[in-house]
C-alpha cells in the first residue's frame, strides 16, 4: 500500500514538505502526495545503519543469501499494484515494466545463489613459515569484508532494475552492508512497494531494524546530506553526468572521502567495418533504428554514434535508417524534464552548421513524446567540436563519415569513455578490427560484435561500467555480481589466535569455501 511515507528502518515518517509524482504521458499529478525526506531523516537512517552494520555484515552466507530471496519473493508477491503504478509514474509499457520486473527478482536471486557459493569473500591463506630463512614468514589470512553503510541513488529510466531494489542495492546487501536509498522523485510510489517489500524481510528474516531505510524526496540537498553523512562509506549511483559529479564532489570534500560509484553518460558508438558495410548495410538499418528508439531510447546502453567510412554504402545505411525511422511511433519519455533535455539537446543538433538531419521519426501526439532523431556529420567536424559527442538521451544518433580506417580510429581515440562499443563485421573486417580492439578497449567496458549494445545481461562476466563519464570509476560494474566487488575490501589477519579468527578464514572452514591456501585454490570435498 503506498502511504507516502519515510521509511526510516521499522518507523514510518510523514515530514512538513511534500511532493508528487507526475504521470508523463498525461503530464497529471498522481495521488498521493509523498513526505520530503530532510536532515533529520537522513542522520535517523544513518544512525540505524551504522547500528545494524555489525550484525548485518556478521550474518552467514546462508542467512543473507535467505534476505535475498525473501525480497524477490516479497517483490513478486505485490502483484500487478507494482506494475500498474510503474505504467503510471514512467509511461513505460506494461510488457517493458513485467520484463524489468523478473530481471530484479532474478537478479536478486543470482545475488543470493552468488553470497551461498561464497568464492566473493577470496578467502586466502598463507600459512606460517616458521623454518623460513632468513626469516620466518607469520601466519597471513586475508578475506574480503563489507565496507560500511551505502546510500543507493535510483535512475529513473529502470523503476525496478536501476532503482529502490536494483542492482546498487542487491549487490550492497550481497557484500553485507546496510542500504539507505534515496527514493528518485519520478517514480515515489513504485519505489515505496518496493521499499516496504524489503522492509518487511527485513524483520521477516530478523534482521536490524538499520539494515534498510527509504528516504524519498525531490531536492539535491537531501541527496547531498546523504552522502556528506559520516557512517555513509559508499555510494551507489545511476543517473546524470551533472548529479553524479555533484555527489562525487560532496564525496571527496567530506573529512574522510569516499567511494562514489556512478554510472553516467554514454554514447555507445557503433563501429560499420567495410565489409559488413557494403555486404548488409541496408539490412542492418532496422536493427540499427529498433535499438536506437527501444523505450523512447531512454537506454544507457542507446547506440547513439555510428561510425563508417564515407561512400555509397554508408549512404545506403543512412538512408535505410533514415526511412526506418521516419515510420517509428514518438514515445512517451519518462519525465517533462527528460523530455525538454531531449528536445533541447536535438535541437541543439539539428541546428548545427556542420550536421544535416537524416531523419525524424513521426511527430509526437500528447505530452512529453520523443520525436527520434537521425544526424550525420564527418570525422573533422566531428573531432572539431567536442559537443557532437555528448550524450542526448533519448533516440538521437549521430552518425560520423570518416575518410578511411585511420580516421575511424581517431574519432574512437578521440571519445570519452563509454559503457560500450559494437563492431558490426564480417569476416573480411577481423584484421581491421583487431587493429581496433586495443583503442576501443580504453575507452568502454564492454565490446560486443554484430549485435546491438541495448540489453544488460545480469550475469557474472558481464561489465556495465567503463572509464569516465560513462563511470566515476572505470575499475568496476553496476551490473553483474562484480558489483559487489565496490561495496568490499579486503582485511588481512596477520598471527591471529585460532579462536579469534572469521568464519571464512578458519581452520575448520565451517562455510565450505574455496580457499586459495599457500597460492593454490583448494575446494572444500
Ligand atoms: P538524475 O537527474 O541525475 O537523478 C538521479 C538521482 O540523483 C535522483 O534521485 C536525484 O534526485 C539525484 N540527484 C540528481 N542531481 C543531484 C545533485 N546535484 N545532488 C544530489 N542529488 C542529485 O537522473 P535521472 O532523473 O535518472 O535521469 C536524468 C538524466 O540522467 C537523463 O537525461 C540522462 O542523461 C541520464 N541518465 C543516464 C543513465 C546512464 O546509465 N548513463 C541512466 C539514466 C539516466 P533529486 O533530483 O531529488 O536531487
Amino acid at each position: 500500500m503506498i502511504k507516502g511515507s519515510i521509511l526510516v528502518g521499522a518507523k514510518e515518517m510523514g515530514s512538513g514538505s511534500f511532493f508528487t509524482a507526475v504521470d508523463p504521458a498525461t503530464g497529471e499529478q498522481i495521488e498521493p502526495r509523498f513526505a520530503s525526506a530532510g536532515a533529520a531523516e537522513v542522520a535517523s537512517a544513518c544512525a540505524l545503519a551504522e547500528g545494524a552494520f555489525a550484525d548485518f555484515a556478521a550474518t552467514t552466507p546462508e542467512a543473507r543469501a535467505g534476505f535475498l530471496d525473501t525480497i524477490a519473493d516479497n517483490i513478486a508477491a505485490i502483484g500487478d499494484d507494482l506494475i500498474v503504478r510503474a505504467m503510471q509514474e514512467s509511461g513505460l509499457p506494461r510488457a517493458r515494466l513485467e520484463g524489468e520486473r523478473a530481471r530484479t527478482i532474478g537478479q536478486l536471486r543470482l545475488f543470493a545463489t552468488t553470497v551461498r557459493q561464497g568464492d566473493w569473500l577470496d578467502a586466502t591463506i598463507d600459512p606460517e613459515l616458521p623454518d623460513r630463512q632468513p626469516l620466518p614468514r607469520p601466519d597471513l589470512r586475508r578475506v574480503n569484508l563489507a565496507v560500511g553503510p551505502v546510500a543507493v541513488f535510483g535512475a529513473s529510466n529502470f523503476p525496478l532494475a536501476f532503482s529502490v531494489a536494483g542492482g546498487d542495492t542487491a549487490s550492497a546487501f550481497a557484500a553485507g552492508c546496510p542500504v539507505v536509498v534515496k527514493g528518485h522523485p519520478a517514480h515515489p510510489g513504485t519505489g515505496e512497494l518496493v521499499a516496504r517489500a524489503i522492509r518487511d524481510a527485513v524483520s521477516a528474516c530478523g534482521l536490524p531494524e538499520g539494515t534498510f531505510s527509504y528516504l524519498p524526496g525531490a531536492s539535491n540537498e537531501l541527496g547531498g546530506a546523504l552522502v556528506a553523512d559520516p557512517r555513509i562509506k559508499a555510494v551507489g549511483f545511476t543517473g546524470s553526468r551533472a548529479g553524479g559529479i555533484a555527489l562525487m564532489k560532496i564525496a571527496a570534500a567530506r573529512p574522510e572521502p569516499i567511494p562514489v560509484y556512478a554510472e553516467m553518460s554514454s554514447i555507445n558508438p557503433v563501429v560499420l567495418m567495410p565489409a559488413a558495410l557494403a555486404a548488409r548495410g541496408e539490412p542492418l538499418a532496422p536493427a540499427f533504428v529498433q535499438s536506437l528508439t527501444m523505450g523512447a531510447g531512454q537506454f544507457c546502453t542507446n547506440p547513439g554514434l555510428v561510425i563508417g567510412i564515407a561512400g555509397a554504402a554508408l549512404d545506403r545505411f543512412a538512408k535505410a535508417a533514415g526511412e526506418a525511422l521516419a515510420g517509428s511511433q514518438a514515445t512517451t519519455m519518462l519525465t517533462p524534464g527528460i523530455h525538454a533535455a531531449f528536445d533541447k539537446g536535438v535541437a541543439a543538433l539539428a541546428s548545427h552548421d556542420k550536421v544535416e538531419t537524416v531523419a525524424r521519426g513521426c511527430p509526437a501526439s500528447g505530452p512529453n513524446q520523443a520525436q527520434g532523431a537521425l544526424f550525420q556529420t564527418d570525422a573533422a567536424s566531428f573531432l572539431a567540436d567536442a559537443a557532437l559527442g555528448h550524450e542526448v538521451f533519448g533516440s538521437s544518433s549521430v552518425i560520423v563519415a570518416c575518410r578511411d580506417l585511420a580516421e575511424v580510429r581517431q574519432v574512437i581515440a578521440g571519445l570519452e569513455g563509454q559503457l560500450t562499443a559494437t563492431l558490426i563485421l564480417d569476416e573480411a573486417d577481423e584484421a581491421d578490427a583487431a587493429t581496433l580492439l586495443p583503442v576501443l578497449a580504453r575507452k568502454v567496458g564492454r565490446i560486443l560484435a554484430n549485435g546491438w549494445p541495448t540489453g544488460v545481461e545480469v550475469s557474472h562476466a558481464m561489465v556495465h561500467g567503463g572509464p569516465f563519464p560513462a563511470t566515476s570509476d572505470g575499475r568496476t560494474t553496476s551490473v553483474g555480481t562484480l558489483a559487489m566487488a565496490r561495496f568490499l575490501r579486503p582485511v588481512c589477519f596477520q598471527n591471529l589466535p585460532a579462536g579469534l579468527l572469521p568464519p571464512a578464514l578458519a581452520e575448520a572452514n565451517p562455510w565450505h569455501l574455496a580457499r586459495r591456501i599457500d597460492g593454490t585454490v583448494a575446494r572444500p570435498a
